[in-house]
């Protein structure tokens, strides 16, 4: 049985980028142990707190006192263990994301104790490029990577593919865009699939561009194990399509066990 006094942290942010694309700001009331840049947490609401306006009925009703629970990538840099940043998109069916959507500043809720996950920076080899490539909210992990790390990669390059339907899907588009411009190692390369005229960007899929070039031609990047680490978040069919092409250039798994070039985190 849950209720109130299990909630350990409340609501200091919300920015909703559109009415299903949210940055939520959440502040423990007790700080956290130290984490690595693109670890997890899950966090949780109980099944008696509303649910947003726009969202749908969902499949199944939930019990008031139940504390629905998800895991989320931490947005936000790792040297703060107290304020935490999610980048959250709304499924209107779902459980859970229809009523963190609800949530105002000063709401309360619940984060984990634990934060995990392998998906992170800390062993790729020093001298390797990074390729970061994210579906939608699939970016919130390397937005922690570059919060945390960009300033001790100078040395190699680094660079993000971001694939989203239209321009306003493209969280953190301003703080990418002011990163490329003071790190000139760092390339953002944002693509849409659904944009209309003023959007000057790319367009269609990443894998396109992959195969077409890119990040050999504007970023002097190779697709090549010895020499880039690829990091892979978000949609499964962009996922699978990209790690074949990867295993097609001898791209293996990253295991905790077995160290790889290729680093997934599935969702
Ligand atoms: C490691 C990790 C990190 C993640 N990080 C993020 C992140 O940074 N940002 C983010 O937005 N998401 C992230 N996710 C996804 C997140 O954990 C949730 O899965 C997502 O937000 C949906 O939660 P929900 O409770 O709203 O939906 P759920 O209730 O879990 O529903 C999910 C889907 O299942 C369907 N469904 C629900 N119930 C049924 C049923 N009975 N039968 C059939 N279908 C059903 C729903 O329609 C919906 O399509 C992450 C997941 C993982 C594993």
């Amino acid at each position: 049985m849950t209720d109130e006094t299990n909630y350990n942290a409340t609501v200091v942010g919300k920015i909703l980028l559109t009415p299903d694309l949210m940055i939520l700001r959440v502040r423990t009331d007790e700080p956290r142990n130290e984490f690595k840049a693109g670890q997890y947490t899950s966090i949780g609401l109980l099944g008696k707190e509303p649910r947003s306006p726009n969202s749908s009925v969902p499949l199944k009703q939930v019990d008031d006192d139940l504390l629905i629970k998800r895991p989320y990538s931490i947005a936000s840099a790792n040297n703060d263990v107290h304020d935490f940043e999610f980048y959250i998109s709304q499924v209107k069916s779902g459980q859970l994301t229809p009523r963190l959507f609800n949530l105002s500043l000063g709401s309360r809720m619940w984060v984990s104790n634990k934060i995990i996950g392998v998906f992170a920076l800390h062993d790729t080899p020093p001298d390797a490029n990074i390729v970061m490539v994210a579906t939608g909210t699939g970016l919130a992990p390397y937005i922690s990577f570059l919060r945390s790390h960009v300033a001790d990669h100078q040395n190699i390059k680094m660079a993000i593919l971001h694939g989203a339907a239209y321009q306003w899907d493209l969280g953190y588009y301003s703080e990418l865009t002011f990163i490329q411009n003071v790190f000139k190692n760092f390339y953002y390369f944002p693509t849409l699939l659904k944009a209309d005229n003023t959007w000057t960007g790319l367009r269609g899929y990443i894998e396109e561009h992959l195969l077409g070039g890119l990040l050999e031609k504007e970023a002097g990047i190779e697709i090549d194990p010895n020499k880039t680490q690829f990091f892979l978040c978000g949609n499964p069919n962009m996922v699978s399509t990209i790690s074949n092409i990867l295993y097609e250039k001898n791209y293996q798994l990253h295991k905790s066990n077995e160290p790889g070039s290729l680093h997934i985190e599935k969702w």
